[in-house]
């Protein structure tokens, strides 16, 4: 019988609720990982989580927290260490979009956005981090954008927080990679769910025009790519940021 890649190794995957992230929960799980399945909405994370579990029975926990609540994301954490013992791969995945050009923009939509998709990685980091760090092992796999490389119009907030990940996760690689930790990043491009299936078709064409693999991304594309950065072939690999956006960004 052959052994998984990531047997024995506990993956936390925040966002997996839907879309992305719960690919990549459910690519990790395939893989043999257990997983902490985290998402703002129970009922998202018990589906996702129970969806795992028919196929490899206690593999998954769901847990429901907002990743931009700095206090009950330290919580959620201690809850996850308390379940697994241990935290091997951590995904901050959970993300929003406020669309809109910056001369409309509230100062909710730019908060909202911010907190979520930056502050709600640092949360989630610091949350786990002590505890890869006494491990002397862990993977930290942040979801940035092809927006946070190029910059969209309309995504003022979007891209200020996606480009902050990116400098976030290259600080934090340098802090931590002498206990054996790495800190990288997976830039996706239009990939189709939940969060894409708002697009008009003349933004949809717009996004293909720029495309030059001329489709948009599946969320396995990105899994796939969490996956190299989790596995031990991407041990000497550490701040780096990998676009999987058919091209959009080269
Ligand atoms: P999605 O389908 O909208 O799913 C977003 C997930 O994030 C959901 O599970 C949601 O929880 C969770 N989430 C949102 N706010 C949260 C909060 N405050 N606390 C906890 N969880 C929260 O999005 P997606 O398309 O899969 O995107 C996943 C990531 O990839 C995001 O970071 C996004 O920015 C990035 N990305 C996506 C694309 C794309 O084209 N789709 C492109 C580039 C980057 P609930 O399910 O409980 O609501």
């Amino acid at each position: 019988m052959s052994t998984k890649r990531f047997e024995n190794q506990v993956a936390v995957v925040t966002g997996a609720g839907r879309g992305i992230g719960e690919a990549i929960a459910k690519h990790l799980a395939a893989e043999g990982a257990k997983i902490a399945v985290v998402s703002r909405t129970e009922s998202n994370s018990a589906r996702t989580a129970e969806s795992i579990n028919a196929i490899a029975p206690d593999t998954a926990k769901p847990y429901a927290v907002d990743v931009a609540d700095f206090d009950a994301v330290q919580k959620t954490g201690d809850q996850i260490l308390a379940d697994f013992g241990r935290c091997d791969i951590l995904v901050n995945n959970a993300g929003i979009t406020r669309d809109t050009l910056a001369m409309r923009m509230s100062s909710e939509d730019w908060d909202v956005v911010l907190q979520t998709n930056l502050k709600g990685a640092f949360n989630f980091t610091r949350a786990m981090l002590r505890t890869m760090v006494k491990q002397r092992s862990g993977r930290i796999i942040n979801i940035s954008s092809v927006s946070g490389l190029m910059g969209l119009a309309g995504q003022a907030n979007y891209a200020a927080s996606k480009a902050g990940l990116i400098g976030m996760s290259k600080s934090i690689a340098r802090e931590v990679a002498s206990r054996g930790i790495t800190v990288n990043v997976v830039a996706p491009g239009f990939t189709e769910t939940d969060m894409t299936a708002v697009l008009n078709e003349d933004i949809r064409k717009g996004a293909m025009s720029q495309i030059p693999l001329s489709k948009f991304g599946t969320v396995d594309d990105i899994a796939a790519a969490v996956a190299f950065f989790a596995g031990s072939g991407a041990g000497y690999i550490t701040g780096q940021v990998l676009a999987v956006d058919g091209g959009m960004s080269m």
